[in-house]
């Protein structure tokens, strides 16, 4: 009986398999279509300052809009993406596309908005990576300084001397680097000392229940203090609930993003809800 049961289980585990690698192949195949079908698509999430609650930034989210699934989470096309290596493609399509529509923000009449963009592992080991952001920027007309890109703590699995050339290049463009979901990787103090970083965002596992586990709270207070003698800015992910920005604030972390203040959002509901007309910014930077 025993026998039996292990063979069936065998034999479910195997077609399972089997399921998943079939489900694997079509979804690569309809991932790639949907680059150049232009299924894909960007919303951009508002990050704010936490006391004032003026917007400083978006991050660009990718989300793919199937013709028959309807919308699919980055959550659940990007591992595949990065495996495939399709990744590369779409991570120059979505820096190319954050870039142009800062600039159509711009042309629209708004004052600057610093744009995030993440990358993966596999898009900062491409080689191409640099002259790609390069490129991205001349072609757009965008201003470095309005780039932010984001890099994981897993880029520590790449060798070290080439993380550092590559970081120091793309400093060398004037974009800045935040290192994203803090915390949740291997990096060390040490380790990011000898990077040129210029943010942390801090995981939202660790925000979500800042005010009722201790333990997440102490992490973020430890992070905090890191960011803060490491002269390096630091952003909360995930802030959900207004006690959340309170205690960010009290802790001394100056940044929010999260669906406290806004969920990602369309381009032009950003332009409506948050974005504004230049001249009101220089008369409100002049008044201060
Ligand atoms: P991430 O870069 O850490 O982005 C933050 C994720 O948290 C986003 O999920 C965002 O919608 C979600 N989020 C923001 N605020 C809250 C909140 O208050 N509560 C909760 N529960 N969630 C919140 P999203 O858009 O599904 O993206 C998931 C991940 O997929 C991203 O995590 C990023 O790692 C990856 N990703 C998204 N777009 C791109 C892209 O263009 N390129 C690459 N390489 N990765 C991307
Ligand atoms: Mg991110
Ligand atoms: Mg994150
Ligand atoms: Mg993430």
């Amino acid at each position: 009986r025993a026998k039996e049961e292990g063979k069936n289980t065998y034999q479910f585990y195997t077609s399972d398999l089997n399921d998943i690698s079939r489900k694997k192949m079509m979804m690569e195949k309809e991932l790639f279509r949907a680059l150049e079908q232009n299924e894909l698509t960007l919303y951009y999430q508002p990050q704010c300052q936490v006391g004032e609650l003026t917007l400083t930034g978006v991050e660009a989210l990718v989300r793919w809009q199937h013709p028959e699934q309807g919308f699919i989470s980055p959550g659940d096309f990007i591992p595949l993406a990065e495996e495939t290596g399709l990744i590369v493609p779409l991570g120059e399509w979505v820096l190319r596309t954050a870039c142009e529509r800062h600039m159509q923000w711009r042309r629209e009449g708004f004052g600057p908005v610093k744009m995030a963009v993440n990358l993966s592992v596999r898009q900062f080991k491409d080689e191409r990576l640099v002259e790609l952001v390069a490129d991205a920027l001349r072609e757009s007309g965008m201003e470095a300084a309005y780039l932010e890109l984001e890099i994981t703590e897993s880029i520590a699995m790449i060798d070290f001397d080439y993380v550092r050339a590559k970081l120091n290049q793309l400093k060398e463009l004037g974009v800045s680097i935040a290192i994203d979901d803090f915390g949740t990787g291997y990096s060390s103090l040490s380790y990011l000392k000898k990077f040129s970083i210029d943010k942390l965002k801090i995981d939202q596992s660790f925000v979500r229940d800042l005010t009722t586990n201790e333990v997440n709270y102490s992490i973020v207070k430890a992070i905090i203090a890191m960011g803060q003698s490491l002269n390096v800015s630091l952003i909360a992910e995930g802030v959900e609930e207004e006690e959340h920005a309170h205690m960010l604030r009290e802790l001394g972390c100056e940044h929010i993003q999260g669906y406290w203040f806004s969920r990602p959002l369309t381009a032009e509901q950003v332009g409506e809800r948050f974005l504004k007309p230049q001249e009101v910014m220089q008369e409100l930077s002049d008044a201060n």
